[in-house]
């Protein structure tokens, strides 16, 4: 058996994660964060009532886990048994027949790094927060921006054919697929992405898979100045092994094509398909044409706190290196209440690099969707994010915290070209034409905007929107 276990059955969950304080030598003295390597943790399973017998080969199964995906309320109260009180069902049923634009959908892996000790502490854990979110978590004053939106970054009008955006000169976004193994409460394509819930109505793909995944080769085939495909979904996770291995296979014999990054959140939220002999066997077909062609494939997968980082989740990304692909990094998503603490974004960053060979990549700023404000985070406190966690970790491996700004694409977050603090509005410019400006004169001239959410203003900024509000603009 390879998966360490907690050594108590029953006992609460994850061990919490580097802060740095209280370990103190004289170097660390001063130091607001102070590293130690730690090794990686897999709670025990056998502390929910329900998976009491689960052994470790049925926990290491892709299939076990996926057939005991946690996928409404009923099935989280049969896995948690006594664990939660029932305040905690009742906000959450308010939560998905209100205001979750995600249906639910956690695997038995994500479920057993949360904190189960109590209800206050499975409340407060951070992947809780995003994978389970509760009614009681929203903003009350304003759950949503007046500017938020579905399909915020606006890629479907950039579908150059139906599920591939072209934003940027030389990439593009291959959606292959419209669902994942598991559903983030802040999916930013919550728009496309998973079930329709009560308050999303979700739009559906029109075109059959195989005619889509052929109509995006045939458009990379005929456009020379696409270099790099990211190949996403959904989660490539969920298209079955041939049918990836073949849209894959076809993107290799594009001589155009140079990077193919993989978008995967399930290389953490379910490893265990990642680790099937098939899967493996594949990816080293891939990863050997990909050699033989000069061409770097990527898996980017996304992870948002350190306690998310097991022991499997390691034995996949190195069994992913190992197939002989470029890289595995991360593209984790900056919510409050999850990673706003320069010591959680340093811990996670040293969880991936240290002990799962993942390089921190990006930090995106959560997206402006529906109902996202109380994860989101002003500009200003990510630049202090950004400032905070510079210098501990090697500068190949800093994760750079963006902002996707709409019609314009990924800035980091210190090159704004202007601020307005009090309204909390952000000012953008770009360097290229999206592809539906092509004809535009005045794109690269024009300043494009960002809103910080409204509750972290002053009282005249938030007055500001009140009174717009009030008066229907
Ligand atoms: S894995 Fe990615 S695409 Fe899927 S729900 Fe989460 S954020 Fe959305």
């Amino acid at each position: 058996m390879t998966t360490a276990l907690h050594p108590e059955p029953g006992t609460a969950g994850p061990a919490s994660t580097a802060t740095g304080t209280g370990t103190g030598t004289e170097q660390d003295a001063g130091q607001p964060y102070a590293y130690r390597r730690r090794p990686l943790h897999e709670p025990d399973w056998r502390r929910f009532p329900a998976w009491r017998d689960v052994t470790t080969a049925e926990w290491e199964s892709a299939q076990w886990q996926r057939a005991h995906c946690v996928k409404n309320l009923r099935q989280l109260r049969r896995v948690m048994g006594d664990l939660l009180d029932e305040s905690f069902y009742a906000d959450l049923e308010r939560d998905q027949a209100g205001r979750a634009t995600m249906s639910m959908l956690v695997p038995p892996q994500m479920l057993n790094t949360m904190d189960t000790s109590s209800t206050e502490a499975f409340l407060a854990d951070p992947v809780r927060r995003y994978m389970i979110p509760v009614d009681g978590d929203r903003r009350a004053d304003w759950p949503s921006h007046p500017y938020s939106a579905r399909d915020s970054l606006h890629e479907a009008e950039m579908w150059a054919v139906e599920g591939l955006t072209h934003r940027y000169p030389t990439k593009v976004l291959a959606e292959l697929l419209p669902t994942c193994p598991q559903y983030c409460g802040h999916c930013t394509r919550m728009d496309l992405v998973g079930n329709s819930t009560p308050a999303v109505d979700k739009h559906k793909f029109t075109i059959k898979p195989t005619d889509r995944h052929q109509a995006m080769l045939d458009y990379l085939r005929r456009s020379p100045g696409v270099r790099d495909v990211v190949v996403s979904g959904g989660d490539v996770a969920n298209l079955p092994w041939p049918r990836l291995e073949q849209f894959l296979d076809a993107l290799l014999d594009i001589d155009n094509i140079r990077d193919v990054r993989l978008a995967s959140k399930a290389l953490m939220g379910l490893p265990q398909h990642w680790l099937q002999d098939e899967v493996r066997a594949g990816m080293e077909r891939l990863a050997a044409k990909a050699s033989r062609r000069g061409v770097q494939i990527a898996i980017h997968t996304h992870v948002n706190a350190a306690r998310s980082v097991t022991p499997l989740v390691a034995r996949a990304a190195r069994a992913m290196l190992d197939t002989g692909i470029r890289d595995v990094r991360n593209q984790g998503v900056l919510l409050r209440g999850v990673n706003d603490s320069p010591a959680e974004l340093l811990d996670l960053s040293f969880a991936l690099l240290d002990e799962a060979g993942i390089l921190p990549y990006y930090l995106y700023m959560c997206d402006m969707i529906p109902a996202a404000e109380h994860w989101r985070l002003a500009v200003w406190e990510a630049q202090e994010l950004q400032h905070a966690i510079m210098g501990y970790l090697p500068g190949f491996a800093t994760p750079r915290i963006v902002c996707d700004v709409p019609y314009v694409g990924k800035r980091w977050v210190h090159q704004l070209a202007d601020y307005d603090r009090e309204r909390g509005v952000s000012y953008w410019t770009k360097n290229y034409r999206t592809g539906i400006e092509t004809a535009d004169p005045d794109a690269l001239k024009r300043r494009y905007e960002y809103y910080d959410p409204i509750y972290t203003l002053s009282e005249a900024g938030r007055e500001w929107w009140a009174r717009r509000q009030a008066v229907g603009e």
